[in-house]
């Protein structure tokens, strides 16, 4: 058993959040009880996996989409009421830690995502350094576009959208999982022959095409459920304290 006081710390420790830009409030963003036993990681802190740590016993729920972000109006209504009432209700703790959590250099998402794929990263590219770029672990290439959407159709289990560049093997591959769509002119810009993320949007299909990068949408929670589990693991095990992750099945 630890305070939550412990818990905040060594996420803190762990991520740095004040070294990030950010959309919403990294940290403790609901407080629930002192003592912390258990937590339990997700993605998102939506009601299914409020309502699972509920069900597990968990006293913290650490996740990379809290329920706070900028531009919201603020009304505890609805959707917003059922999380909050529930959390509040069996007093637990919510910890979101979004871009820190992304961008953590063996722990984060990316780091993760690319583990997952046998990719190694030798650079950082984009804003707040959040996109990497690397190769293949095993020193091979992807014979082409197809081969590598294959790859990753595999290992995540899921259908990907693919938009082909050039022809021919690919070597550099860059990558910045959720929806970062937008970094894929700077992944261009910092010598990627194809770019993974979660989501696309209608222009970069034209990019691929017209700049000879490939382009693949992997899924934004697809390629956002490795870092939370990994980094909530780590503090655990560091304090002593069980977790247990939840993957809440998400198409987007
Ligand atoms: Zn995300």
């Amino acid at each position: 058993m630890r305070s939550r006081q412990d818990l905040q710390q060594a996420f803190d420790t762990l991520l740095a959040p004040e070294r990030f830009k950010d959309y919403g409030p990294n940290g403790l963003q609901v407080e629930g009880r002192e003592q912390v036993r258990k937590i339990v990681s997700g993605v998102t802190a939506s009601r299914a996996l409020i309502e699972a740590a509920v069900a597990r016993g968990a006293d913290a729920i650490f996740v990379h989409h809290g329920l706070f972000w900028r531009g919201q109006d603020g009304r505890v209504t609805g959707w917003m009421k059922q999380r909050l009432a529930l959390l509040l209700a069996h007093d637990i703790n919510l910890f979101a830690y979004h871009l820190p959590l992304d961008a953590h250099p063996e722990l984060g998402n990316n780091a993760q995502f690319g583990r997952q794929l046998g990719l190694v990263a030798s650079a950082r590219f984009g804003e707040q350094d959040l996109g990497f770029l690397g190769q293949r672990g095993d020193g091979a290439v992807f014979t082409d576009t197809e081969a590598l959407a294959v790859h990753v159709r595999k290992v995540l289990g899921r259908p990907v959208i693919s938009v082909a560049g050039a022809n021919g093997p690919l070597q550099r591959i860059a990558w910045c999982t959720g929806g970062a769509q937008s970094y894929f002119e700077a992944a261009i810009a910092a010598g990627a022959q194809a770019f993974l993320t979660g989501e696309i949007s209608e222009p970069q299909a034209h990019y691929a095409r017209e700049c000879g990068v490939s382009f693949i949408a992997c899924g934004h929670h697809a390629t956002e459920r490795y870092g939370a589990p990994a980094v909530a693991q780590h503090v655990a095990s560091e304090l002593g304290i069980a977790h247990e992750f939840v993957d809440v099945d998400n198409p987007a």
